[in-house]
């Protein structure tokens, strides 16, 4: 079983094929199938609640971890495996990015409504915006 098979065994009403299928979140009550789940190219099983769950969330309930999407890393000559090298996982970058993504896809998701924007929000953005520009940093790249 790939690993894609795994995760869609896990989950109700999976409909699809060719790499890309949809199903019931298991993070919330989910009435129709918004969750959309898709295989990279390379190896990276992408995935999107609709109704806006959070992807760790979304693997918490059927007990997996952000970890899993991403194929296993091939070991370097040394045998250290490339994420041990940074003083962060590349799995914590990954998650403080889809984090504060989410942050500014609300945001965005409410201007595109055309409600307006307070200055708390614009300072959210902000850090998001910082957050984000220091992961990828971390990550050097
Ligand atoms: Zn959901």
């Amino acid at each position: 079983m790939t690993r894609v098979e795994q995760l869609l065994s896990r989950l109700a009403r999976v409909k699809g094929r060719n790499g890309s299928w949809t199903a019931c979140c298991p993070a919330h009550d989910d009435k129709g199938p918004s969750l959309a789940v898709k295989e990279g190219e390379d190896g990276r099983i992408l995935m999107h609640c609709f109704a806006g769950c959070n992807t760790a969330d979304v693997l918490g309930a059927i007990g997996m971890e952000m970890n899993d999407l991403f194929p296993p890393k091939e070991k370097t000559q040394d045998g250290i495996r490339p994420s041990m090298k940074p003083a962060f996982f590349a799995s914590d970058l990954m998650r403080i990015i889809h984090v504060e993504a989410l942050v500014v896809q609300i945001v965005a998701f409410d201007i595109a409504k055309g409600k307006p924007v307070n200055e708390e929000t614009r300072e959210r953005m902000l850090t998001a915006y910082e957050r984000i520009d220091e992961a990828v940093r971390y990550a050097n790249v």
